[in-house]
């Protein structure tokens, strides 16, 4: 049980994001949500994530490419429930090219959101949880942190490089109450991955269904979607008591994607 506690998710208006911020609101944290959308469904979801659970529900539109914005929310979050005592660097975004033809704008982006926001929130967040000396931070990163595709430049360095921060801030608070950990996901069925099935279909003039199917057999044994609940569940673990030895770890969850 986790009441008491605040749970900052970046990037759960949509996707995983919303997934693990559902199941931390469901272990009684009080949740800030953060991501972009439209300012009336993040309204009615904020209000019903907090009646369902009967947790506080607070949320800040900080973009992640922007280091100032994520003061600003980390400042809100201090303000509003307390501080950040469960960090999770969720928001992220995706683009496909290779490299000769990957536009520079979207490398930096995808630096920015997927790697750099991580470590300008965690800086931000460890002195107050030092300050309880509980704290956890949880990296989505993904098996892209640990094996690469082609066509995913930025994505794969972005990845591997928030497992090499994940290491190092487990490092820095090993004798803690403090843990840092990444978790790796294969696909996911959200808008970031729909996306793929939509090329794909296009490319290959197939069904949403078969593109699915082939999407998957590229890379995931299993031939199933992880789902955001069940991610939920993994990152749940992570912030309880039982994982306080958990540290540094990069965990993978993906139907056996980086066993092959
Ligand atoms: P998604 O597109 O469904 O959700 C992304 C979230 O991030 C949204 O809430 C969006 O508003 C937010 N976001 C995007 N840019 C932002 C910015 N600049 N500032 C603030 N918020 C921003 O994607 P998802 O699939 O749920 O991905 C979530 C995380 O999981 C990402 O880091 C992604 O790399 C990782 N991941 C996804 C998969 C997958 O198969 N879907 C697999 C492995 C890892």
């Amino acid at each position: 049980n986790l009441s008491g506690k605040t749970a900052l998710v970046t990037g759960s208006t949509s996707g995983i994001g919303l997934g693990i911020a559902r199941r931390f609101a469901a272990e009684g944290a009080n949740v800030v949500l953060n991501g972009f959308g439209d300012a009336g469904a993040i309204d009615t979801l904020q209000a019903d994530l907090a009646k369902e659970f009967g947790v506080q529900v607070v949320y800040h539109n900080a973009d992640m490419s922007k280091p100032a914005e994520i003061e600003a929310m980390i400042k809100f979050a201090d303000d509003k429930l307390g501080g950040v005592d469960i960090l999770v660097n969720n928001a992220g975004i995706q683009f496909v090219a290779n490299i000769e033809d990957f536009p520079i704008e979207k490398w930096d982006a995808i630096i920015a959101i997927n790697l750099s926001s991580a470590f300008h929130t965690s800086r931000l967040a460890l002195p107050g949880m030092r300050k309880k000396n509980w704290g956890r931070i949880i990296n989505l990163a993904s098996t892209h942190g640990l094996v690469a595709s082609a066509g995913k430049a930025a994505y794969v360095a972005a990845k591997h490089g928030l497992l090499g921060l994940t290491k190092v801030g487990a490092l820095e608070t090993a004798t803690t109450g403090i843990t840092v950990n990444a978790i790796c996901p294969g696909f996911v069925l959200t808008p970031l991955v729909q996306k793929q099935v939509d090329d794909r279909a296009a490319k290959d003039g197939i069904s949403n269904d078969e593109a699915k199917k082939a999407l998957l057999s590229d890379k995931q044994p299993s031939g199933e979607f992880v789902t955001p609940e069940e991610l939920g569940a993994l990152a749940v673990f992570l912030a309880s008591d039982a994982a306080r030895q958990v540290r540094g770890a990069a965990w993978n969850m993906d139907g056996g994607w980086v066993a092959q």
